[in-house]
């Protein structure tokens, strides 16, 4: 086996890679955002441009790398290459990312989705080391997670296992993303968060938040209603708590299917700390069976904001051990 992958992470708004050798170090690191939202067409020239310029930084030969690990921010059937479909990035509907992209990179290409690649990440060189039973949970954009059992991914029959964000939890809920009514997403994530606040701006309610609504519905910022909270504004805090409590919920239902030893907790929201993380576990003491309350440890992220990268580039050496 050669000596080094890149990782890809293609998100809704970024394209991040790494080329990242077995050990788990990054040796070089590449981020644009030219692609932001915009057509397959656009994504791949940004994929494209990410691996030359991590071979150019690195002085590392194509030939010297194993392959190319992509992560995706959506649903994606990983041993098909297929991406399903995804809420974040329109018009990628049964797109064959992994040939397309094994064509035009003239490399072998691994793909899985963002959460799946995230939990491998934590798995092999994070949070998750020594466990052989574990889930990643991601609250950031969108709501996701990843499941990892006696030490491998679970993707499930049609790659989709662990689509915990279109969960149904109250028929007559909000509009989510996918279509359907209150999904967990449509509460748990930034998404809920700031259509939350839309609502109730448009219902005549008060908030600091009101400087950062724009006619056109542009997502309010975690940043922006952190904030708020801190300031002492009620609907932000409001809004933050029950999006806290339906993350918990979530939790609950993972520890009462998949009854993991231990569920890593990353996602660029679970930067706001308590103020979040204080109504996550009330929701989840809450709604969990009392005598699995203890059952699982839960863990904050310990690769942050490089489990993209990092888990991508893993599924290469992953594969090659298979
Ligand atoms: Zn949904």
């Amino acid at each position: 086996m050669k000596k080094y992958a890149i990782g890809i992470d293609v998100g809704g708004t970024k394209v991040a890679a790494g080329l990242m050798d077995q050990a788990g170090e990054l040796l070089a690191t590449y981020k644009t955002t030219a692609h932001s939202e915009r057509e397959p067409g656009y994504v791949i020239e940004a994929i494209e441009q990410s691996c030359q310029a991590l071979l150019d930084q690195s002085g590392i030969a194509k030939e010297e790398v194993q392959g190319i690990g992509l992560g995706f921010a959506g649903t994606v059937n990983g041993p098909a290459g297929v991406v399903l479909i995804s809420s974040n990035l329109p018009a990628w509907n049964h797109m064959p990312l992994r040939d397309t992209l094994a064509k035009s990179l003239g490399m072998p290409v691994v793909m899985e989705n963002d959460a799946n690649v995230a939990a491998l990440a934590e798995l092999r060189y994070g949070a998750g080391q020594g466990v052989k039973n574990m889930c990643y949970v991601c609250f950031s954009t969108g709501y996701g997670m990843g499941i990892v059992i006696n030490g491998q991914i679970y993707s499930g029959h049609t790659g989709t296992a662990g689509e915990l964000s279109h969960v149904v939890v109250d028929v007559h809920g909000p509009d989510c993303t996918c279509g359907k009514k209150g999904c967990l997403m449509a509460y748990a994530s930034g998404i809920g968060i700031s259509r939350a606040i839309y609502e109730r701006i448009e219902r005549g309610e008060d908030t600091l938040l009101k400087q950062d609504a724009t006619p056109d519905r542009r997502r309010i910022k975690g940043e922006a209603v952190l904030k708020a909270v801190q300031a002492g504004d009620r609907l932000a805090g409001e809004v933050l708590h029950t999006a806290g409590y339906y993350f918990g919920l979530g939790l609950s239902i993972v520890v009462q299917i998949i009854n993991p030893e231990l569920i890593v907790i990353g996602g660029g929201l679970t930067k706001m700390g308590d103020a979040l993380m204080q109504p996550v576990m009330q929701g989840y003491r809450e709604t969990v069976q009392p005598e699995l309350q203890d059952s699982v440890k839960f863990k904050p992220c310990a690769l942050c904001d490089q489990v993209g990268v990092v888990g991508a580039a893993s599924l290469v050496f992953v594969e090659e051990n298979k």
